[in-house]
């Protein structure tokens, strides 16, 4: 599927590629509803209107990304909500003999994600997903998601590498019809996201590489 021999870098995504998205999901959908709710005298259907309808409200920004946006505009602090469910925290299957495999080769790897560095940290706290990379770039440090494709000219800036030689692993096709954009020429998209929801209909992509798990792609 991909010739490792001829690849000089990769670049993951991290939640929902290397990283359940069980743990996101559970977050906005469940825990942060339940703690909103609370807070509010509210009901728990209530509370997952109103946030759902914001965070959609802000879909493909950064601010939908961005933790500090998020704790000023609910009033709560996101980080510490974030800590509660940290159990929840895991690799997808195969992700960390996958990264191992990586690592034992010449190849540059990176982790770009839209992720606050604080959503990292947490993440970190938990699994230390950034000692298994080379670097990671967290699209904040640019103030420009991954779906704009002018945030791949500053990482260019940044990282060196050689798009016709890269690999991009993401599971969100908007992200990577950003990096086509670029000239990033050998893309996958992850299938399988989140485990609890085995059964979610997602479409091959026609332009990328679909990915039942990320075994398909462990170097032989
Ligand atoms: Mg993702």
């Amino acid at each position: 599927m991909i010739d490792w021999n001829k690849i000089e870098t990769v670049l993951f995504d991290m939640d929902g590629t290397l990283l359940d998205l069980h743990y996101d999901n559970y977050f906005w959908l469940q825990h942060l509803p339940q703690r909103y709710a609370t807070l509010k005298g509210w009901t728990e259907t209530q509370s997952r209107d109103f946030l759902l309808d914001k965070i959609r409200a802000q879909h493909g920004t950064l601010n939908f990304y961005c933790i500090d946006y998020w704790s000023d505009e609910l009033g709560v602090d996101i980080v510490e909500m974030k800590h509660q469910i940290k159990n929840r925290i895991q690799f997808l299957p195969h992700a960390e003999t996958l990264l191992a495999e990586i690592k034992a080769l010449p190849i540059q790897s990176l982790i770009v994600t839209n992720a606050h560095r604080k959503t990292l940290a947490v993440k970190d706290s938990k699994i230390n997903i950034s000692s298994y990379v080379d670097n990671v770039c967290a699209s904040h440090d640019f103030g420009l998601p991954k779906e704009d494709p002018e945030f791949w000219q500053h990482f260019a800036d940044k990282f060196s590498f050689d798009p016709n030689t890269t690999v991009f692993v993401d599971d969100n096709e908007a992200v990577l019809d950003s990096a086509a954009k670029f000239g990033i020429r050998h893309l996958v998209m992850p299938l399988n996201p989140d485990s609890q929801r085995p059964a979610q209909l997602m479409r091959q992509p026609e332009c990328y590489t679909g990915i039942e798990s990320l075994q398909q792609i462990i170097p032989d």
